[in-house]
């Protein structure tokens, strides 16, 4: 059975028109499904009865199903099954004034970030649009409070699955589907380079935020933490980032994973700086403090080292937050996630999976510094 949260409004108009209904039948479904959030056909009373039991024969609403969730005061992990038995998580963050939804691209990554222990797990498959659309579908019906903002960084690497986080994408953004404004949903990825230069050209893609996976500001040392990289030239990758067009006031995420003597020493603050150079207001950085996990080598630095990079970057006028992340406290954590015992085998990227308990990161970022208060992180 298909699932119809897979369709765009346009598809979904084309395709009813071939079951012999009137395409305006399109509008009313989605309607029912992102706005009044009802999953069931049979509910929606503005069609016709014939046409309601005909497309509960072809189509489902949803495609995954909610295993379970896990709750806490930062946080609520959900579990979900796919038709083939794969499991996968989503977080929704509790910030102080939104909720924040992390949803995961794919079943495990290819990316191999050698602190990430989703690498260890390899690449399953890519999501389908569906299934990265009830994610955000079935967590919103478990809620009163709208989610606001939506987050690329679960489990997998969103550019790697290029059409289907296009496609759900656009099904978050546009009036007929969940209506979240483009600046509340943003795209995460490890820097590969040729869909970021697909991403540029993309009228949809490049309106959304975009943050990128730094981690050091060598070549080797980057192939190291991040194997992949070993294709992607970090020069190339900047020059990318440099010519990116980038909406009013926007600017580009630098994720950089403070681990314990490998890149969190004051020379690798210096060259990140380097890196980055005159281009100061296009970029700002989130230090993401490492997360230890008793099944990987590396640890978290201390925090007068991690306040340190921080100062050296500021000196050189880059706006730098240092992003303790919520979710601990229900393993959402890059590298919890699978080696959680009771819940399977899958993590998050780095954003949301470097999480340190009791900081969150509202008062993180306001007890340092002003955070840029349209942004989510
Ligand atoms: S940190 Fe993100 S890109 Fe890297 S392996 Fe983990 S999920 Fe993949």
């Amino acid at each position: 059975m298909e699932s119809i949260t897979g369709y765009t409004l346009r598809e979904l108009r084309d395709k009813v028109s071939q079951l012999g209904m009137e395409s305006y039948r399109a509008n009313q479904i989605l309607r029912w499904i992102y706005k009044k959030k009802v999953t069931d056909f049979e509910l929606m009373t503005d069609l016709p009865r014939n046409y309601r039991l005909h497309l509960r024969e072809i189509f489902s609403v949803c495609s995954l199903k909610l295993i379970k969730s896990v709750e806490a005061p930062s946080a609520v992990k959900y579990l979900f099954k796919t038709k083939d038995d794969h499991l996968i998580e989503t977080v929704l963050i509790k910030e102080r004034d939104h909720l924040t939804l992390c949803v995961s691209s794919q079943i495990g990554c290819a990316v191999g970030c050698k602190f990430c222990a989703t690498a260890l797990d390899g690449l399953k498959r890519n999501l389908k649009t569906e299934e990265i659309v009830d994610q955000f579908l079935q967590v919103q019906l478990t809620l009163k409070e709208h989610i606001r903002n939506v987050v690329f960084m679960g489990m997998g690497e969103p550019l790697a699955n290029y059409d289907n986080v296009r496609k759900a994408v656009e099904i978050m953004i546009s009036p007929w589907g969940f209506d979240l404004s483009k600046r509340r949903v943003t795209l995460s990825t490890s820097g590969l380079l040729k869909p970021l230069c697909k991403m540029r050209r993309d009228p949809l893609l490049k309106e959304i935020n975009l943050a990128v996976s730094i981690n050091a500001p060598f070549q080797e040392l980057r192939e190291e933490i991040m194997p992949l990289s070993e294709k992607n030239d970090l020069e190339e990758l900047m020059k990318i980032l440099r010519e990116f067009p980038l909406p009013k006031y926007r600017r580009i995420t630098l994720e950089y994973v403070l681990i314990k003597d490998l890149n969190d020493s004051p020379s690798m603050a210096k060259a990140l700086a380097d890196l980055i150079g005159k281009s100061v207001k296009r970029f700002k950085v989130n230090l993401i403090p490492y997360n230890p996990d008793p099944f990987l080598p590396y640890e978290r630095p201390s925090l007068d080292r991690i306040m340190e990079f921080q100062r050296i970057l500021w000196s050189k006028g880059i706006s730098t937050f240092v992003r303790f992340s919520k979710g601990v406290e229900v393993f959402g954590a890059c590298g919890q996630l699978r080696h959680n015992r009771n819940m399977l085998k899958s993590h998050f990227h780095e954003s949301y999976s470097q999480m340190a308990n009791g900081v969150s990161i509202d008062n993180c970022c306001s007890s340092l510094y002003k955070s840029n208060p349209g942004s989510s992180f």
